[in-house]
């Protein structure tokens, strides 16, 4: 999944745990998403974020391999114990957007490696999509519409400052 992908369907996601009542739909909620949607990629220097990891990506990349710990439920985890440290909205749209990042590219033809580093096995449902391809272009607008359907159906926007 391209980074816009993983941006549009994470906070379409933060969306709905916002309606839920789980969440509010708070700016620093959905900052904080679209940086957690990012930050999984940080394995491979060649991603949006990798670039502008002054060379951090590279690091990762040669310890862990892409799509490897980085993916897994265990840096998910993680994430999300941070956020129980550091309780805001903020925090919690990192944790979110971080999971939804593993969550698209688990569709993906590549699937992901949850129980990294215990095993490199990636997982994947059967129906999956190419990363860069038509179906993803797709999912992309219907992750802005839905975005944008709910942010107007539920008045989420009300929320945001
Ligand atoms: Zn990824």
């Amino acid at each position: 999944m391209r980074y816009h992908t993983h941006i549009a369907t994470s906070i379409a996601a933060g969306a709905g745990v916002a309606i839920t009542g789980d969440a509010s739909f708070t700016f620093p909620y959905v900052v904080g998403i679209a940086i957690g949607a990012l930050l999984p990629d940080i394995d491979e220097p060649n991603s949006y974020i990798g670039r502008r990891s002054l060379g951090l990506a590279k690091v990762i990349k040669s310890i862990f391999g892409h799509r490897g710990i980085t993916h897994s439920i265990l840096a998910s985890g993680l994430i999300f114990y941070l956020h129980t440290m550091y309780n805001n909205d903020f925090t919690l749209g990192i944790a979110y957007g971080y999971a939804f990042h593993i969550l698209g590219d688990f569709f993906s033809k590549r699937g992901v490696p949850f129980f990294s580093p215990l095993s490199k096995k990636k997982f994947k449902p059967p129906l999956t999509y190419e990363t860069g391809g038509g179906a993803e272009t797709l999912i992309f607008y219907l992750a802005v519409i839905g975005s944008f359907y709910m942010l107007y159906k539920y008045q989420l926007y009300t929320q945001l400052f």
